[in-house]
This record gives C-alpha cells, structure tokens and sequence, in this order.
C-alpha cells in the first residue's frame, strides 16, 4: 500500500462509495482520495447481489432523502449510462392490486409517484394490464414505464475507471481494522498496511456501524443483516414475465414483497424474502458467524423491533424452508406460475440500520462526524440513487473538512 497521506479515504467499494470518490475527485481535484476495500473485488457484497432495478421514484415519502435521491438519481444515473456505453432499458414496471383492500393502498402509490415528479405514471384496469403484462392477474394495477434495469457491478465498475483516470486511488484487499488519532490526522490500519489520511468517509455498507466505531461514533444504529433469498424463472416460463411486477406493498415494512423481476441479461427472478442473516455477508443458510450473531441477539434493538414484526419474521422464514408457500405468494400476481418452473436463485443481504429502540430507519441515513462523514443506511434505492447520493457526500465533506494543506 502507498504511504503517503491523503486527504479523504473512502472506506468501501461499492457502489456508493465509488459514486462518492468520482465526485469528489471531479469537485475537488486538489484533494488525495483513497477507495479502500477489503475484497479482492469491487461491488462484491449489496451492490453486486441486488435486483437490478431503476426504480422511479414511486414509494417514497415526498421530502424524503429517498424521494429526491432517487428521482435526481435517476436522471444522472441514465446520462452517465448514455455517456459511457452501459446498457440499460426502461422496461417498465406494474404495482398489481389484487383485492379490494389494496386499492386505497394503490392510490396512495399513485399519489406519491405524482408528487414525487415520477414521469408517466398511469393507472390500468385489468384490460390494460393484460396488454401490458398477459398472463398477471389484478384488478388494477399502477404502470410505470420509466422504470428499468441494468447491471450495477457495470455501473460501479465505470464510477471506479472514472475515479482512477481523475488520479484517485484504489486499494483492493485492504480491510481496515482499527484507526490511530493523531494530531490532523488519522493512520487507517488495514490488512494491506497502514494508510495515513486527513478524513474518512464510511460506506462499509454491512459494516458501517463497525466503522463508525473506530471512530469514536455512537451513532445509536445498529446494522442488521437480512438476507433475501430468490428463485430463478425456467428458460421456458420466462415467457410469463415482460418486465417487472411487484404487490401492493405493506407499509408498515422498509421491503416491497415478493415480486418478479426481469433482468439485463433476460433472466427472471422471483422473490425476494427476508429473512435474519446469521453472518452479515451471509449469503447461505447454513452461513454463521458466531461473533456476529451474539452482536445482533445482544442488541436491545434487535428484541424490541422482533417484539413489533415477529408475525411477519415467523411468515418470512417459513416462506425461506417451503418453496409450496414461495409459489403461493408468486401465485397471487400470477396464477400460471407452477413449483416446476422455479430453480433456486441467488440471495442477497441488506444492511438494516435498526435503532436501539427497534425502530427499522427507512429513510437513507448520512451523518457528518469528527473528521467523517459516515453512511449508515442506505437500502433499495441505493444503487439507482448512487450518483445524487455521492454528490450530497461530497457536499458534506467540503462543508466539514474544507480546503486541503
Ligand atoms: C437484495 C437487494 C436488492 C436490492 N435491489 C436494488 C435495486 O433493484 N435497485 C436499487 O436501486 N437498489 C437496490 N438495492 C440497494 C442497493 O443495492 C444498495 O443501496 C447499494 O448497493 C449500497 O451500496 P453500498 O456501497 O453502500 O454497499 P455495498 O455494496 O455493500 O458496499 C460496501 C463495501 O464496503 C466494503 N467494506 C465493508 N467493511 C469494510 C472494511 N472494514 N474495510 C474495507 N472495506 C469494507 C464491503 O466489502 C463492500 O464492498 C438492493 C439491495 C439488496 C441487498
């Protein structure tokens, strides 16, 4: 690992943190910056587990971090797609209401969308739907034909060429492990070394409640690991999805329910669930780390949020051990679908910030500490939000670190 001091050292390489470098490199090009990651790879963890999805905007609370992330997001994101050759298309994306009880539910999507300045948004009947998507049963549904898909490990693998051709450095299978307080400055200890810096910038994502405090942060989260576990659509029932089809969602959860997701490379996903993961990157059921899972059962936090969702925990986890309960779920959007057309898919693992009073945060969550700035949330849409995210970081690190020596 290079010796010399930088200014900022980003502390993870996904897809935030690499949107982050490339803005701060391209704002402030007087200033060092340092990507380190502990994997050999970028994008290996949420970022490169995720559904693929661009989403539009829809669900979110109008004024939220999410709401004007993920519309502003949007539109760079496609420009910086335009600009540099990744593949993408808007494929479009419908809300199905199944009963009556959805439909309130369903109005207020469309609402929010409204507000939120989602373009194009219509609701169909069932009519319509069928043109749209044939072979999905709903008695109404919410069309949304700007939302798309893509391959983020693409997007996060331009962010870092952008970054490293502007002079940034990147420092792959450099886990940090501790940081040392000096005077102005902070020596980061890795597993490649040690790298000194002026200031940090956590986007450990699964771990960024461990980073935060290495630097001294209580920050009052905690990161608990769900895992969402999907199913694969045969080559021959892929015919059954056109693009992406999702529930009416509850909202008294941050996740959308299981739904169908036609990917960049023409494969369909079915899921996913959520289900506690016993190791943070725990991408297996049979995955355990011991040490983290005392870290998770020991949290007050973690009880207090069981205490208020245990129904839907217990429902989540006998839909992970029945494939018979997944296929019913799917069923619900379409009825055609059958045991045999499903192969067992990948799985994914969010990073949850939950607080110690059990409160699940929904909203992204961006703190400015002692010479950091720390992300200590930031789920679904993350990846579609990743350009205007790194741009309000890097915002916040000209206002809280200033001009470099
Ligand atoms: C199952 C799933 C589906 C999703 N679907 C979508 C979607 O369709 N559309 C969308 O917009 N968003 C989606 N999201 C959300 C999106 O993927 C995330 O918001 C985004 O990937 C977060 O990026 P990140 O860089 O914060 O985290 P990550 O991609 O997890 O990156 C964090 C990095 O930090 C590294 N790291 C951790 N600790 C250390 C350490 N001590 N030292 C060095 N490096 C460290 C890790 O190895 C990792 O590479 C989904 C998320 C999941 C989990």
């Amino acid at each position: 690992m290079e010796s010399g001091a930088y200014d900022v050292a980003i502390i993870g390489g996904g897809i935030i943190g690499l949107s982050t470098a490339m803005q701060l490199r391209r704002r402030h090009p007087g200033w060092r910056v340092a990507v380190l990651e502990k994997e050999e790879e970028l994008a290996a963890h949420q970022t490169g587990h995720n559904s693929g999805v661009i989403h539009s905007g829809i669900y979110y609370r109008p004024g939220s971090h999410k709401a004007r992330f993920c519309v502003d997001g949007v539109r760079s994101l496609l420009q910086f797609c335009d600009e540099n050759e990744i593949e993408y298309q808007q494929c479009g994306k419908v809300i199905v209401a199944t009963d009556e009880s959805e439909l309130g539910r369903l109005d207020d999507l469309f609402q929010r969308g409204v507000a939120n300045g989602v373009e194009g948004l219509e609701m169909i009947g069932p009519e319509r739907l069928k043109e749209v998507e044939p072979h999905v049963v709903g008695i109404r549904a919410l069309l949304a034909p700007t939302t798309g898909i893509i391959d983020y490990r693409k997007v996060a693998s331009a962010y870092a060429m952008r970054f490293q051709e502007a002079g940034g450095d990147i420092f792959l299978g450099a886990r940090l492990r501790g940081i040392k307080r000096s005077t102005g400055s902070l020596a980061l200890d890795t597993t490649s070394g040690t790298l000194e810096t002026r200031h940090l910038i956590n986007c450990a994502g699964l771990y960024a409640d461990r980073v935060a405090e290495m630097m001294g942060e209580n920050t009052g989260i905690r990161i608990i690991p769900f895992r969402g576990e999907y199913y694969t659509l045969t080559p021959e029932s892929r015919h059954l999805v056109n693009g992406l089809i999702y529930p009416v969602p509850d909202p008294r959860f941050p996740f959308l329910g299981v739904h169908y997701t036609r990917n960049i490379h023409g494969e369909v996903e079915a899921g996913p669930n959520a289900v506690l993961a016993l190791k943070r990157e725990g991408y297996r059921k049979s995955d355990v780390d011991l040490a983290e899972s005392w870290g998770t059962f020991t949290y007050p936090g973690f009880w207090k949020m069981s205490m208020k969702h245990w129904r839907t925990g217990i429902g989540e986890i006998h839909r992970s051990y029945s494939k018979r309960v997944f296929v019913n779920d799917l069923r619900r959007l379409l009825p055609e679908i059958q045991a045999q057309d499903l192969v067992p898919g990948g799985s994914g693992v969010r990073a949850q910030a939950v607080s110690s009073s059990g409160a699940v945060l929904d909203d992204f969550s961006i703190i400015q500490g002692r010479e950091a700035v720390h992300v200590l949330n930031a789920p679904s849409p993350g990846a579609t939000s990743s350009i205007a995210i790194g741009e309000h970081i890097a915002d916040l690190a000209a206002e809280a670190f200033g001009a470099p020596d």
